[in-house]
């Protein structure tokens, strides 16, 4: 199996967490997200605690909670001392809702609204992370307004390609987000910067790209970063206190991924800095990651019930499910491959190979193509793999298809912490 918390049981069923996957798919009905709860928490405390031993200096790690925002994992979040990166106001709301310390927060994005700032300053989250100058402005008026002073990193794009999905490579100099050290604009975005008077500036940001799985990305990150900080500050003496190294490490989606061992990860990425901060006089940093899919990707894993099968002779056999890319849009959007397993019938020989189709009406809306999974029958339950991170967070109603409910399991017992959407809810906004 591809993770420690699933397994088989004596009836042939997949199990998550200690619970039977088809029992849950009968109690409440498909689709349904499950969550591993202790997953989650021990995601948060390997970061917690390695990036405490190895950083050093107060540094820590931010759930980058656009991966699945809710109100519980921002209680659980807050349990295990993490920090939270929000990317809109939506994901603040629910956070403050929750009753998340909101100081906490790191607030992102390439394009915040006077909303959208009005919002953060408002309610007092701990950092924003500046896009660029246009956005320093709106920033410093609306601190003006309100009489407040607002810590801010500012986001620099190092230039570094991480060799990862091209669509979700944002540290590359031709990005939407952050401004380029190599073209000279994160110079002159630390210019701009000096003549507020009603921000703080606390540090940088960066973000590579996501699923990494080795560190030479890091270490190169980390170096050209280093030497910015080490040029600006002779520069125009600008000190900075916070390095913020952007998301967490790769996770394994299926058995050809590495499985990474993080905490090495940390202590090698920690050693790298603190040599290059030494070689160009640096004071320590506080460093900052932000895992979004290494908190809860493997935490989670959805649950579908197989409405047809149709073998089309000579070209392929359609498992179509009552989901599809309005709960995972990952495949149709980068070709991002779950594993498939058939629930119903974890025993049996996985040779039946097959496309696992959605519902929508879209041709392109496909979980898996080619996947081999046990022969499939009209009511199998059918679950996706490692779908806690981009899953929920990206689903939509197109179609107008109701949202599954989230079902959270710990010490094997189950409780509903998102509801499934009705009817009623879709129509709720119409007039
Ligand atoms: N931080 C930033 C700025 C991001 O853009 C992302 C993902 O896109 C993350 C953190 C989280 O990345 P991951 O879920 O791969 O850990």
């Amino acid at each position: 199996m591809l993770y420690s918390n699933l397994s088989v049981n004596e009836n042939g069923h997949l199990t998550f967490a200690g619970v039977d996957t088809v029992e849950m798919a009968k109690k409440y009905g498909t689709p349904l997200f499950l969550v591993d709860e202790q997953r989650i928490r021990d995601n948060c405390r390997m970061y917690v605690n390695a990036m405490r031993e190895h950083f050093g200096n107060g540094s820590f790690p931010l759930y980058a909670s656009k991966a699945f925002s809710f109100k519980e994992i921002y209680r659980i979040a807050n349990d295990e001392n993490m920090g939270v990166d929000f990317v809109s106001i939506g994901e603040m709301y629910t956070a403050l809702k929750a009753g998340f310390p909101i100081e906490k927060g790191f607030f992102h994005g390439n394009n915040k609204t006077l909303e959208d700032i009005e919002f953060a300053v408002k309610n007092g989250v701990g950092y924003i992370v500046a896009d660029n100058p246009d956005e320093l402005y709106d920033i410093d008026a609306e601190c003006k307004k309100q009489g407040k002073k607002q810590k801010i990193l500012l986001r620099i794009t190092p230039g570094v390609d991480s060799h990862t999905f091209e669509k979700i490579n944002t540290g590359k100099v031709d990005s939407k987000f952050g401004m380029p050290i190599v073209t000279g604009q994160a110079e002159q975005f630390c210019i701009a910067m000096k003549q507020y008077e009603n921000i703080e500036f606390c540090g940088y940001h960066c973000h590579i790209g996501s699923q990494i799985f080795d560190c030479d990305p890091f270490y190169l990150t980390a170096d050209i970063m280093v030497d910015f900080i080490a040029d600006m500050n002779k520069k125009h003496g600008i000190e900075c206190k916070i390095l913020n190294l952007g998301s967490g490490f790769g996770i394994k989606y299926n058995q050809n991924d590495i499985v990474m061992d993080r905490v090495a990860g940390i202590k090698g990425i920690s050693q790298h800095i603190k040599d290059r901060c030494n070689q160009k006089n640096i004071p320590e940093l506080q460093i900052i990651m932000e895992p979004g899919r290494g908190i809860v990707g493997d935490a989670c894993i959805t649950l579908y019930t197989v409405g047809s099968v149709k073998e089309i002779p000579g070209y392929r056999n359609y498992v179509s499910i009552d989901g599809g890319m309005t709960d995972n849009p990952r495949y149709a959007l980068y070709g991002a491959e779950h594993e498939i397993i058939n629930a119903q019938r974890a025993s049996e020989i996985e040779d039946y190979v097959c496309t696992v189709a959605g519902r929508c009406c879209e041709s392109g809306d496909l979980i898996r193509e080619n996947v081999k999974i046990a022969k499939a029958q009209k009511g199998d339950i059918i679950a996706a793999l490692t779908t806690g991170a981009y899953n929920y967070s990206m689903a939509s109603n197109y179609n107008r298809i109701c949202r599954p409910a989230v079902v959270m399991i710990n010490d094997k017992k189950d409780r509903v912490v998102i509801r499934r959407e009705t009817l009623d809810d879709l129509i709720q906004r119409d007039v």
